[in-house]
């Protein structure tokens, strides 16, 4: 076991400075003065080279190979089988693309993201257009020294969640757009049925933060090994898996960012401070996969969190710490408030209807333009066209359409789909929770998540990145990634809340 635990030493010595460079980041997003951010830049780049060169080096891939044939036989489910997988796929990962190529990528994607912001606040896509098509010539030539078999996209996929195949996530999606499209058209013959306007309110910023602290701390979240602070854009990230940190923000006039945010922002946490502590200081102490990831964060946020259940418990005291915008509100109203289907423009606002829809476009759109099929100058109208045919509205400007994603400019080409995936996965785990442990709706009304959290982490959490996705869904819920739950799901929630 000599070399396996060589390999070991030195792959923890690699996650220290990943860390590192993660804390900078956070630093810079959190606390940093404005002006520190050319230095930071400098130590983030420095950081992330130094990770880089120690893990594309010979010596890595020797001692891969030599801690491979040490644990010869090892058990395919053990800690150091498991170890060995991992390392491998993510040094194979790492040396395939030269060195020059990745420094022309950050180069190019450094650039890029300032014409995007530009030419988002200008509305000017044509301004953008030729930073994009380096963007996507760039990723084609990734997926060329990735390698793939079938489709192009596949090597891009994979980078995001390991292990799945472009055909297969068609295959999900198609299945999935038959049934959505009609709902989504359905629901929009009643939109009048609910109205949100509750939400919509002076809210107190302090009296915010205090409620969903008190609900995460019931979640499971512990101050102990986190942290929540302001960010203009909401994340989770750890450093350890005793100190993982959140992030949110909060609109004083509207309940649902600070509130919903941070609900889903605890997802991603509690699946990271429920990893193996075995696993510490090793590369499979992190998510299986972006898509599980959303899977957890979807699941405390929607699943638990806009459910009438938890808001049997949680109602009264909401309407007790906001007794002027909530008092005369009843608890039917709040809860089609906070699941109000609205077909609109923008994918981060995007309800749990119609956020699918909005992924769908953006995976198809990828795909024809490494095809061929799609030109970047003509992107602005297929995108206008194809938000007409799936969701019924046309966006009136660039900016409100195709310019709105941050994703392109820094090169994330074939990301979108997990946020999807992770959705669709958010149901299966749920359903299968149910079954496992029928006490958890009731528990839940309780104001309890306990065997809800323990279930998730024996299931998911602790196994970190052991398994691909697909595989920890087979495991665990005896079938692959698949969309029939989580269309029954929204037929059911949906059907009762619109009459349908
Ligand atoms: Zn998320």
């Amino acid at each position: 076991m000599e070399k396996y635990q060589q390999l070991k030493e030195r792959m923890a010595e690699i996650m220290d400075v990943t860390m590192a460079a993660a804390l900078l980041n956070w630093d810079q997003q959190t606390q940093m003065p404005p002006a520190g951010a050319e230095a930071r830049a400098q130590q983030l780049g420095t950081l992330s080279k130094i990770a880089h060169q120690m893990h594309v080096a010979d010596e890595t891939g020797r001692l891969i190979e030599a801690a491979a044939a040490d644990l010869d036989g090892a058990d395919y489910d053990s800690d150091e089988a498991a170890f060995v997988r991992v390392a491998r796929r993510d040094y194979e990962q790492a040396t395939r693309l030269p060195p020059e190529f990745v420094a022309e990528f950050s180069r190019v994607t450094a650039l890029a993201h300032e014409v995007w912001a530009k030419a988002r606040a200008e509305n000017r896509f044509e301004d953008f257009r030729p930073s994009l098509e380096k963007i996507f010539d760039l990723a084609r030539q990734a997926a060329e020294y990735l390698g793939y078999t079938d489709h192009i996209y596949d090597a891009l996929l994979d980078q995001y969640e390991p292990g799945m195949k472009t055909a297969h996530v068609r295959a999900i999606f198609d299945e999935l757009k038959k049934d959505l499209v009609p709902l989504v058209h359905a629901i929009s013959e009643r939109l009048d049925a609910v109205d949100d306007v509750c939400l919509h309110q002076e809210f107190d910023e302090d009296k915010q933060r205090d409620f969903t602290y008190e609900v995460i701390q019931k979640f499971g979240y512990d101050f102990n090994r986190g942290r929540v602070d302001r960010t203009v854009h909401p994340f989770a990230t750890n450093f350890s898996i005793n100190d993982v940190r959140i992030t949110t923000r909060y609109d004083r006039t509207f309940l649902n960012p600070a509130l919903f945010g941070t609900l889903h922002e605890t997802g991603h946490a509690l699946y990271e401070l429920g990893v193996d502590p075995a696993l510490e200081r090793t590369p499979l102490a992190n998510g299986s996969s972006l898509g599980v990831h959303e899977s957890q964060s979807r699941l405390w946020e929607n699943l638990v969190g806009r459910s009438r259940g938890f808001w049997k418990h949680f109602y009264p005291k909401l309407q007790q710490v906001f007794p002027t915008p909530l008092g005369g509100v009843s608890l039917d109203t709040f809860y089609g408030a906070i699941n109000k289907v609205q077909p609109s423009l923008i994918r981060v606002e995007a309800d749990e209807v119609t956020y699918n829809l909005h992924i769908m476009l953006r995976f198809e759109l990828e795909q024809e333009i490494l095809e061929g099929k799609v030109k970047i100058a003509e992107l602005p109208e297929i995108w206008k066209a194809r938000m007409q045919e799936y969701l019924g509205v046309t966006p009136p400007t660039d900016a409100l359409g195709v310019l709105q994603d941050v994703h392109w400019s820094s090169g994330l080409i074939g990301y979108f789909a997990t946020y999807a995936l992770g959705n669709l996965m958010s149901v299966q785990l749920w359903d299968k929770a149910l079954a496992d442990a029928p006490d958890i709706p009731s528990q839940i009304e309780r104001g309890e998540f306990d065997a809800l959290r323990e279930w998730l982490r024996q299931n998911v959490h602790r196994h970190g990145r052991k398994y691909m996705p697909d595989e920890l869904m087979r495991r665990v819920t005896g079938e692959g990634i698949q969309s029939r739950s989580y269309m029954r799901y929204l037929k059911r929630k949906y059907g009762e809340i619109y009459g349908l």
